[in-house]
């Protein structure tokens, strides 16, 4: 007996009718990025493996276990199915000399990849839309971005997702402020968990990360890196907060909030919600002035966030804001050889006044041909049996207004009288 093929775990078909409103979201995130002057590029999914390593760091979560990394058979090269897209888009900007002239403000978006175990909200696969600025080393547009945020949410229809920000200062603040940290967890040493033992001499700031709950309060107490913070970097933080405070946005400063990568300095923040369970950030982001330098650029400033679609996805299902996908103008039925061929005209006619049109495909009956009509939602069904043909002429039967009538018309006065009719309905 052969076995039914399955996708991966963690790696879902998005069918139809979510497939739909995942594209009425990418419109939407599209026209919002325009409005912000952010440009796309589009990057290959397969990136060589030593980019991502250099760029997240080896110790973190995602170089340490959740990469799908493997070796090239036909050449040996190492490759890895990219978890996140900062690390490709700074590669690209590098290659491509963008960095290097104009600051650039750049967006991309599709699937990433990384070996979790799925549950609702963390999938293998799953989707960013992700946001790049280079070349600007102030708060502004660190705000900015911030505040983009939060348009998004009310163009997608969503409320109560609340803003965390926080300061990681610059490398040398955080080495002081790792140095206390190591110590307030090597006091407490027993209550550390397996993770946060591995991790207290390679990244004891990602043990604050922990989303373990018998470590809350241990990291609860933990030194704060914002008191070893720098006079700029708090300069720096506090000329992002002034821009909120003055666009009216509110927000909490987190000081656990360190993120999960390593390249990450000055502002980080997060957009979160409490109504998808554990999975709760949509949106995260931050600056990495670093990391163009460190994968062989020319040192530029760097600013940028990623979402969760498919997390920002359920969140609009869960609003019940999924709005109605349009249906098709016109279903169009026929019967017999002269019917279909005028059927194929007619079609395409009508979708050169800029209609919407199924054209009944693989036969059957008018009657079943009708149902579809029926079901497709459409307000108008176009009936061509072969004696319409004969002469030119078309049924035309409005499917979704009591009474009204069925009425024959040249097929040169069909498109009119469907525009009059859709016109009369939106005026009523
Ligand atoms: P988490 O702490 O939830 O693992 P992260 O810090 O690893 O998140 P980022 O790398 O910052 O996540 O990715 C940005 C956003 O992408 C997240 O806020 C989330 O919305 C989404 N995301 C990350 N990993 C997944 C996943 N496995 N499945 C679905 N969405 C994800
Ligand atoms: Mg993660």
């Amino acid at each position: 007996m052969s076995q039914t093929l399955q996708a991966i775990r963690g790696m879902n078909d998005i069918l139809p009718a979510e497939a739909e409103l995942w594209e009425l979201f990418e419109d939407t995130v599209r026209s919002w990025l325009k409005a912000y002057g952010y440009r796309p590029i589009r990057l290959p999914i397969v990136e060589p493996t030593p980019l991502f390593k250099r760029a997240i760091g080896e110790v973190t979560d995602i170089v340490e276990k959740e990469m799908y990394s493997f070796v090239d058979g036909l050449n040996g090269e190492a490759l890895t199915l990219r978890p996140e897209g900062t690390a490709g888009c700074v590669r690209a900007a590098i290659q491509h000399n963008l960095a290097g002239m104009t600051p650039q403000r750049l967006y991309y978006l599709g699937p990433m990849f990384r070996h979790e175990r799925p549950q609702k909200g963390r999938y293998r696969q799953f989707h960013q839309v992700g946001v790049e600025a280079f070349g600007y080393a102030g708060p502004d547009i660190d705000a900015e971005q911030i505040l983009m945020g939060a348009r998004l949410w009310g163009d997608l229809g969503l409320d109560g997702i609340e803003l965390q920000i926080n300061s990681l200062g610059q490398a040398e603040e955080r080495a002081r402020h790792r140095a206390e940290l190591i110590a307030h967890f090597e006091r407490h040493a027993e209550l550390l968990d397996e993770d946060a033992r591995r991790r207290l001499h390679t990244n004891p700031l990602r043990i604050l990360d922990s989303k373990n709950p018998a470590m809350q309060e241990l990291c609860a107490a933990a030194p704060k890196l914002i008191d070893f913070l720098s006079e700029d970097s708090l300069k720096h933080f506090e000329g992002v907060q002034r821009i909120l405070k003055d666009a009216g946005q509110p927000y909490v400063v987190n000081p656990r909030l360190v993120r999960g990568l390593d390249y990450y300095n000055l502002t980080v923040f997060e957009w979160v919600t409490d109504r998808l369970g554990a999975q709760g950030t949509v949106c995260a982001g931050g600056r990495y002035d670093g990391l163009v330098e460190q994968l062989g650029g020319k040192s530029t400033p760097a600013c940028g966030f990623a979402m969760g679609v498919e997390r920002l996805i359920a969140l609009i299902q869960e609003a019940g804001g999924a709005p109605e996908v349009a249906a098709p103008e016109v279903y169009l039925v026929h019967q017999g050889e002269a019917a279909i061929r005028l059927a194929f005209r007619v079609a395409e006619h009508l979708r050169d006044q800029g209609m919407n049109v199924v054209q009944h495909c693989g036969g059957g009956s008018f009657k079943a041909q009708m149902k579809k009509a029926d079901a497709s939602g459409a307000p108008f069904a176009v009936i061509i049996g072969d004696d319409e043909a004969q002469s030119g002429e078309v049924q035309l039967k409005p499917l979704r207004e009591e009474g009204a009538e069925q009425r024959r018309i040249g097929v040169e006065f069909l498109a009119e009288a469907i525009i009059d009719q859709l016109l009369d309905r939106e005026e009523e």
